[in-house]
């Protein structure tokens, strides 16, 4: 078992136990992975350096497993949104992990002369790298907004994340996603004093890619999106307030960016109004593929949609955009969260492993983000993340199964592969072939 695992050997320990028994992942995914489910901590020294590259941005939630009100060192200001890993103890190709704040992780940078790396219950294992912040960080909308509150870049700069409504309509134990920190995120970043719009306008989104667009050659897609409506924001249903920004982007700047939105699963006739708008890809979340673990987990989803009919919007959804380009997201490791989660990884895997057969046999490729319990969360109160065996071995599910259906990459996430994939909240670009096309 693995939990039996985990608390037998040290953190380091299990890196190598399960790089051995799973020779297939690379050891570089198995890192990111547990980086991504345990968050990493930051020396003083390290949090120095960090202060002058580009910082995190709080994109939409806040990924971290302490909330700011605890971060002694100031780290939600002066953490980096990513690091890259190479080299060291395995000799890593570069991955990207995206950075989740815990002063208590086994992880931890540290600063020889300046120089990061990142230990592992103390061992060095890997060099870390940080990315420049790039010029256009530093402009401000002529309201003064900043341009990462606005429109901030992940994925080592391929990505333009813009979290249009930092808030969701669903609300409450009974409706949120037990698993997202959405509105406790938009709450504590407001009293933190961080520049956080709740509603950005269409006029904000383009002066934000007017600078972006005239500084940057990094950023290849872009992606809309926010909190779930309800009822209406701004007079507006869901599909009519989220699809007008794609379309006034895609009338100011035609095609210069991958057009992605990440809304619930809609009608037809409502897919079809995003794809009007210039949408290439979709992203209606599925986020666990258990029927129990769905109706508890995501209760609003749940009541107001349903799960049959989110999977047949999903299926539906195909026949709008091509079916490649519609890929809901799974969150990785969530279906084992105690209470209501699988007590087994065999279980866990089994489930998902059925959910990513279902859709890959439609030719729809789902993503993952890979869980880490959030404390403003409501699953995140006193919980570790899944054991790290399900994470290598989910990685191995998605690998195989997107090569038994023989599927095109992915669009959307730059290349595949180890040391060139850019997709930094999962491996599973790191793990698909990077010979694919
Ligand atoms: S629908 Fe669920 S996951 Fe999405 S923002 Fe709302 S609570 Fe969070």
């Amino acid at each position: 078992m693995a939990s039996m695992l985990e608390n037998a050997v040290s953190p380091l320990q299990l890196v190598e136990q399960l790089a051995q028994r799973y020779d297939d992942v690379p050891v570089e995914a198995i890192v990111k992975e547990d980086l991504l489910r345990r968050g990493m901590a930051w020396s003083p020294e390290a949090l120095e350096v960090a202060a002058r590259h580009k910082r995190r941005a709080y994109f939409i939630f806040s990924f971290d497993m302490v909330p700011v009100s605890a971060m002694d060192q100031d780290e939600s200001r002066r953490a980096p949104e990513e690091v890259r890993l190479s080299g060291g103890l395995w000799s890593f190709r570069p991955v990207i992990v995206s950075v989740r704040l815990n002063p208590a992780s086994p992880y931890r940078v540290e600063s020889k002369d300046g120089v990061l790396v990142l230990a592992l219950d103390g061992h060095p294992v890997s060099n870390v790298e940080l990315q420049n912040s790039p010029a256009y960080y530093d402009r401000t909308l002529a309201s003064g907004k900043p341009i990462p509150d606005i429109a901030p870049t992940i994925e080592w700069g391929y990505l333009l994340y813009l979290t249009v409504f930092r808030l969701c309509q669903y609300f409450g134990a009974k409706e949120e996603c037990q698993f997202c920190d959405i509105n406790e995120n938009y709450r504590q970043q407001k009293a933190a004093g961080r520049p956080y719009t709740s509603v950005k306008s269409v006029a904000e989104i383009l002066e934000a890619l007017e600078i972006i667009d005239a500084a940057d050659s990094d950023s290849k897609a872009y992606t809309v999106t926010g909190g779930s409506i309800t009822s209406t924001l701004e007079g507006k249903s869901e599909v009519d307030f989220y699809r007008q920004y794609p379309e006034a982007i895609e009338k100011r700047f035609p095609r210069r960016w991958i057009s992605k939105v990440v809304v619930q699963a809609l009608a037809r006739d409502e897919v079809q109004k995003l794809r009007d708008a210039g949408v290439q890809i979709y992203h209606p979340n599925f986020e666990v593929w258990d029927r129990r673990l769905f109706e508890s987990l995501c209760a609003g989803k749940a009541r107001f949609i349903g799960r049959e009919e989110w999977i047949r919007r999903i299926l539906d959804a195909a026949t709008v955009f091509a079916p490649e380009h519609v890929i809901p997201n799974f969150v990785a490791g969530v279906e084992m969260a105690t209470p209501a989660g699988f007590a087994s990884v065999d279980e866990a895997i089994a489930s998902t492993r059925e959910g990513l057969d279902f859709f890959m046999s439609h030719g729809i490729s789902p993503r993952f983000t890979t869980w880490c319990p959030e404390p403003l969360s409501a699953l995140g109160k006193e919980q570790p993340g899944a054991p790290l065996e399900y994470h290598v071995r989910l990685l191995r599910e998605y690998r195989d199964t997107h090569a038994k259906y023989r599927l095109p990459v992915p669009p959307g996430y730059g290349e595949p592969g180890l040391g060139k994939a850019v997709f930094s909240v999962s491996s599973f670009m790191d793990v698909l072939p990077s010979s694919q096309s």
